[in-house]
C-alpha cells in the first residue's frame, strides 16, 4: 500500500494509475490527474504541511 501525495488516498500499488520518482523515493498515484499536479509542483507535494488536493475526485474518496 502506498498514499497518493497530492489527494492523500491509500493507493495499492498495483491498482495505481501512475508512480514516479522524486529525490529517490517511490510515489504513487490514484490518478492521472493526481500525477500532473504532482509533477508540476513536486516540492509542494512532498511537504507533510500541504492539506490534501482532491482535484482527482472532487473530495469523494
Ligand atoms: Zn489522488
Amino acid at each position: 500500500m502506498a498514499n497518493d501525495p497530492v489527494c492523500k488516498m491509500n493507493v495499492e500499488v498495483d491498482m495505481a494509475s501512475a508512480s514516479a520518482e522524486y529525490e529517490g523515493k517511490q510515489y504513487y498515484f490514484c490518478s492521472n490527474t493526481c500525477y500532473q499536479l504532482f509533477m508540476a509542483e513536486p516540492k509542494k507535494y512532498t511537504n507533510e504541511d500541504t492539506p490534501p488536493n482532491h482535484s482527482c475526485c472532487g473530495g469523494g474518496h
